[in-house]
């Protein structure tokens, strides 16, 4: 006698990048899922995202739709000697470092094709690949209770629960779930940590770009200086650039763990001894300034 297929239910926490890649897996296993997220709506936070070449064989194997889909809205590097090539380092003082006799370093392989896109881009494709209804929106999760042999109960903010047979955490470096796994072992390690670094991050188009900064604008480039960093690549179709500074930081955030606004001026005085044309680019990336950790 032929057994009875018994449904499993399974709960993913958050509907980020994590969550909802994960929703695709397993739909396409026809392994149902529900994904309980926090906000009222999906959103991508921040511009770009440059996929290495293990997020675009995890994509593959998740389902070649969504590798297919993600082919559409990619953009890789322009220049053709650069299409196997992840990024390529130069110096961010004056000069590039080039004046001073450094040629430029590379990141990349053969068998690797660099790309980049726009997130909220990535979110569209991916929100493609699930039925509508898989995510509950304004689902804050506030407890998980695996007392049960059989089933995990989930709590959430608005008072209602729901009992699953399995629960999978991607709620974020600050999510809940980081606490019924970390508590026991490694209680230390349930806040998230400030890495001693923050970002600044910012898009321009490509015509701003090429206009300050010339065909360096073209492909992906990370440009290193002492203690800070600036990476740029295009994205959108290569109609827009891209940009992340990063800059270290010895002293410990202080306030709440959040991204935060700063001044243009106070931003332009964290660039002193950039090269002029990374300066200039300050001036024509998209108004908000954001330091987040
Ligand atoms: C500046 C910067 C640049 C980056 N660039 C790249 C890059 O180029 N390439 C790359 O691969 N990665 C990059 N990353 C990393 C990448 O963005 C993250 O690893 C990824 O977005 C994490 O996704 P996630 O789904 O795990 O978490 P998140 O995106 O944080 O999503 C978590 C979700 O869970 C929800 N949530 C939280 N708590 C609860 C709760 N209690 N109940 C219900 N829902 C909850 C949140 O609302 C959110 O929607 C970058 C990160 C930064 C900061």
């Amino acid at each position: 006698m032929g057994s009875v297929k018994q449904p499993c239910s399974i709960a993913i926490i958050g509907a980020g990048i994590g969550g909802i890649a994960l929703a695709i897996g397993l739909l396409k296993q026809d392994v149902e899922c529900t994904i309980y997220e926090a906000a009222t709506k999906f959103d991508a936070v921040g511009a770009g995202i440059g996929l290495g070449p293990n997020a675009l064989k995890a994509m593959e194997l998740m389902d070649e739709k969504f590798a297919k889909l993600y082919d559409e809205i990619k953009v890789g590097n322009t220049s053709p000697e650069r299409v196997h090539e992840q990024i390529e380092i130069l110096g961010a003082e004056e000069g590039f470092g080039i004046t001073d006799g450094w040629k430029g370093g590379s990141v990349g392989h053969p068998k690797f094709t660099r790309s980049s896109a726009h997130r909220k881009a990535l979110l569209e494709v991916m929100k493609s690949l699930i039925p509508e209804g898989t995510v509950k929106f304004n689902k804050r999760v506030l407890s998980v209770d695996q007392s049960s042999e059989r089933h995990v109960l989930l709590k959430f903010e608005d008072g209602e629960s729901v009992s699953v047979d399995a629960v999978v955490g991607c709620d974020g470096i600050k999510g809940v779930s980081r606490r019924w796994v970390l508590e026991q072992r490694f209680p230390e390690e349930v806040p998230a940590k400030y890495c001693n670094e923050y970002v600044y991050r910012g898009m321009t188009s490509m015509e701003n770009a090429k206009n300050i900064i010339g065909t360096y604008a073209e492909d992906a480039r990370w440009f290193m200086k002492d203690s800070a960093g600036w990476a740029m690549y295009p994205i959108s179709g290569g109609t827009e650039v891209n940009i992340v500074a990063f800059i270290q930081d010895e002293q410990p955030w202080k306030g709440e763990q959040a991204v935060r606004e700063v001044t243009r001026e106070d931003m332009e005085l964290e660039f002193e001894g950039f090269d002029h044309r990374l300066r200039g680019l300050l001036q024509v990336s998209s108004r908000h300034c954001c330091k987040c950790d």
